[in-house]
């Protein structure tokens, strides 16, 4: 069997929340569960909306709450090389796109499920007379052959047809830093993951990111998505839509409060170690008959 490698990769935008909480929570757990190694890497990939110490600020919270991580703590910051390399590598597959974000949206073409617009394929043919590279676009399939499907240890069956729901999407953006989807790709095949548990406000990502290891001849993991954590009025906890922060006073409870919100029944712990014993248990009860 191969060992178990799981993460946690928080985008270092501000300080754990109550949602991103419960992300961490539920890799540490199915790590822990598995009697695997559990990483920790720092998506500051992108530095626009890096937020300076925040980065520290998570590391220290995960301290806290009792989550120790295995090995270093990797940046994406400082393996632009290895993403620079893999870019290289799908070189067949990919294109200048010289199109803004005003010109593709006024396609209409369709709405992604993640809100982004899809892409309508300008460029796909070469840049048009005046336009210069903003973008390096991967080609998707065409329709008949863009279906990806997976299995979700929470969500059960997942499926979505690249050409019709995501359109050719962006490895290199405008702004000169790399894509999310190609970052993390890589680094998960880099670092061996075996296991993804993440929120499943990225569950719409992993058909893309599904592709690009096909693409790059690297193993798919095992994915599990957590729902997200919404407020009143269901949309994501984030700083934008005020996320509730945490008490670091009151480790245990928040604890107690994101377990809870995975159904795990843990109502009442003596400490945070005596917190992940029962949920560790309680996790392996639920999700280790189905690895
Ligand atoms: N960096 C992403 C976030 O903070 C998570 C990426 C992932 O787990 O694949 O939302």
């Amino acid at each position: 069997m191969t060992p178990y490698i799981g993460r946690f990769a928080p985008s270092p935008t501000g300080p754990l929340h109550k949602g991103s909480l419960v992300a961490a929570l539920a890799s540490f757990l199915d790590a822990r569960a598995h009697g695997g190694q559990w990483l920790v890497r720092i998506e500051d990939i992108d530095e626009a909306r890096t937020v300076p110490g925040a980065a520290e600020d998570i590391l220290q919270c995960l301290r806290i709450f009792g989550m120790p991580w295995d090995g270093e703590v990797v940046w994406q910051s400082r393996r632009k090389d290895l993403y620079q390399a893999a870019f290289e590598r799908l070189n067949g597959h990919v294109y200048p796109c010289g199109c803004t974000r005003r010109e593709i949206a006024d396609s209409r073409i369709g709405i992604a499920s993640d809100g982004a617009a899809v892409y309508p394929g300008t460029c796909r043919g070469g840049l048009a007379p005046g336009k210069t590279a903003r973008a390096f676009r991967l080609r998707v399939p065409d329709v008949a052959d863009a279906d990806i499907s997976f299995e979700d240890r929470w969500m059960g069956k997942v499926a979505q047809n690249l050409a019709t729901e995501v359109g050719d999407f962006v490895l290199r953006r405008a702004d000169g830093f790399w894509a999310y989807q190609l970052a993390v790709v890589v680094d998960d095949a880099d670092q061996s993951v075996t296991h993804v548990v993440r929120g499943a406000d990225l569950l719409d990502s992993t058909p893309r990111q599904i592709y690009l290891q096909h693409l790059l001849g690297v193993p798919t993991p095992s994915y599990l998505h957590v729902p997200v954590v919404t407020n009143d009025l269901g949309e994501k906890l984030s700083k934008q839509t005020g996320a509730l922060a945490l008490d670091l006073a009151h480790p245990l409870q928040e604890l107690i409060a994101a377990a809870r919100f995975l159904q795990l029944p843990v109502d009442r712990a003596a400490s945070t170690e005596d917190f992940w014993q029962q949920a560790t248990t309680a996790w392996a009860a639920r999700f280790l008959m189905n690895p």
